[in-house]
């Protein structure tokens, strides 16, 4: 409420009026048929909650004035339909205020009178973004009005033509891009002008072209080709990144703008949507170009301030990246040995498969481990010989008790003090009868069907680089590095509900759900956080309807 008194204080006199209203020339009467359908307006809400009673028409000078007709005064906007009318009338509102040619322009001022004046009128706590949607009836009412200039918003992708987004910022970034339905897919496009940051690159960091930040981004989105599917149809959304040059061949109509990302050569730096540090890699390229198409962030904010963020219990890329990146996108890991015997070891008959072998910790959460799970016990060193390509011991066994309560998990490792060896190590985990997730995660284990999917290198090797994305590519020892793939199983890396909001585009009540819940992304006092839906704090939000 604070906000609207405010808000007329600044704009006492101001008249946008181009409704009947605004025309009747006798001051006196005007007052009269205003203060009549402001009665009108206000009293109604109290009385029904249905639109169709809402949005019914308002007294006139003489007989009535349709509803939308008499909203077009600023002034009555603000007091009539602040913060009492339900989210479904305002967009019906919306779209007989679409069907008004006259008032459209109306509400285009309205629109650029406020958001020049957002600063003043929000002040610090300005939520004027697509990830923090304005909440009360009239900042939802000037966010969907600005929609509904934009007749085609929530019209369906047509086959084979491009669409172009053009919605409000999502905290800074701007939300620009086109879309084209297509057989195969959904092709999603971008305009991103790469340009070298001011600050001098730090000692011993090799700079890094345009071109190439180009190429790595390009190859990081071809790396989750397929992991980004249209929940309507299961086909991929497939990322086109354009250069400025390569976006000027799309009409113009439909051109995605081009967004400037700095290429900082700073020491240390955490990227961000538009700076990304020289060495930024495939999980967080992949995370920052979807806040591009819309998304927000999902994990938890508190370190940043941001103090009632929706955090979901699944993973997905917006939340933990790196986490979402191990479970779901294919990859080449390589490892690089850091002793003479070890390279010696790598090139005998066997010891790769057993050196990526997955093992507990693959199987196993830390979590569940510090919860249900003794601490290792050793088991004694056995020589592997040098000939034999079988190892005495499978990487991995595990044994569940009949009863089901108890889980013996035993490893065995190759000795980085000496590669002829193996070493074991057994751990013991107990689940109370109660508690039937455990059970079922120990049965899983012990079925082998628990997913492996965050391999790193052995062990006493260094993990010496990751390359996202599919191969075929057999495993490879070269001197003393041995590189293998990881093929995850289907855990998805995105939500279906975060990929529906970058098809929605613009039109908010194709994803309403996502903007409910995201609205309060990078809310940072408890007085934002006051109207987040309480939905929206459960940890399962995204499968809420
Ligand atoms: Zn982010």
């Amino acid at each position: 409420m604070m906000k609207i008194l405010f808000f007329l204080a600044l704009f006492p006199t101001i008249s946008l009026a181009v409704d009947e209203v605004a025309l009747i020339s006798d001051s006196t009467v005007r007052a009269r048929v205003m203060g009549d359908q402001m009665t009108e307006m206000t009293g109604r809400s109290s009385r029904s909650q249905v639109c169709a009673d809402l949005l019914a028409p308002v007294p006139g000078e003489t007989g009535t004035v349709p509803f939308a007709e008499a909203t077009t005064a600023l002034e009555k906007v603000v007091n009539s339909v602040a913060s009492n009318y339900p989210t479904a009338c305002i967009n019906t509102l919306l779209q007989d205020l679409a069907l008004i040619t006259p008032t459209t322009p109306s509400i285009r001022r309205i629109i650029s009178s406020l958001n020049s004046f957002d600063q003043v009128i929000w002040g610090s706590n300005a939520k004027a973004l697509a990830c923090t949607v304005q909440d009360s009836g009239i900042e939802q009412l000037l966010a969907l009005a600005e929609d509904t200039t934009k007749v085609n918003d929530c019209q369906p992708l047509q086959n084979n033509k491009w669409k172009k987004v053009d919605g409000n910022a999502a905290y800074g970034n701007p939300i620009n891009y086109s879309m084209q339905k297509n057989a195969s897919g959904v092709r999603v496009a971008l305009n991103i002008d790469f340009r070298q940051g001011a600050a001098a690159a730090a000692a011993g960091v090799a700079p890094v072209s345009n071109q190439l930040m180009m190429e790595r981004t390009r190859g990081c989105m071809a790396a989750v080709h397929g992991l980004i599917k249209d929940p309507s149809t299961g086909l991929p959304l497939q990322f086109d990144l354009l250069t400025p040059a390569e976006a000027n061949q799309l009409p113009s109509a439909v051109r995605p703008d081009p967004y400037p990302v700095t290429i900082d050569h700073a020491a240390d730096v955490r990227s961000n949507a538009a700076n990304y540090a020289h060495d930024v890699g495939c999980p967080t390229i992949v995370h920052e170009v979807l806040h591009l198409v819309g998304l927000c962030d999902e994990y938890p904010g508190e370190g940043d301030g941001r103090i009632c963020r929706s955090v979901p219990k699944d993973n997905n890329v917006m939340s933990d990246t790196f986490e979402a990146f191990n479970a779901s996108v294919p990859r080449t890991i390589t490892c690089e040995c850091t002793t003479p015997e070890c390279t010696t070891a790598i090139s005998l008959p066997g010891r790769t498969n057993f050196l990526k072998a997955p093992r507990r910790t693959d199987r196993t959460s830390a979590r569940f481990r510090n919860a249900y799970c003794t601490t290792p016990t050793s088991l004694p060193v056995i020589n592997w010989a040098a000939e034999a390509a079988a190892p005495p011991q499978s990487p991995f066994t595990s044994t569940l008790s009949p009863d089901g309560l108890t889980l013996v998990m035993t490893d065995y490792f190759m000795n980085p003090n000496g590669w002829d060896n193996i070493f074991g190590e057994t751990i013991e985990c107990s689940c109370p009868e109660s508690d039937t997730r455990c059970h079922e995660t120990m049965a899983k284990i012990a079925r082998g069907e628990m997913r492996a999917n965050t391999r790193e290198c052995h062990f006493g090797m260094n993990d010496k680089s990751f390359q996202w994305g599919s191969t075929n590519e057999p495993d490879r020892v070269s001197g003393d590095t041995f590189s293998f793939s990881v093929n995850p199983g289907n855990i998805p890396l995105m939500h279906p509900r975060q990929v529906q909001r970058i098809l929605a585009g613009t039109c908010r009540t194709a994803a309403q759900s996502y903007y409910d819940c995201a609205k309060n992304a990078y809310a940072s006092t408890p007085d934002e956080c006051e109207d987040a839906p309480e939905a929206c704090l459960q940890s399962d939000f995204h499968d809420r309807p």
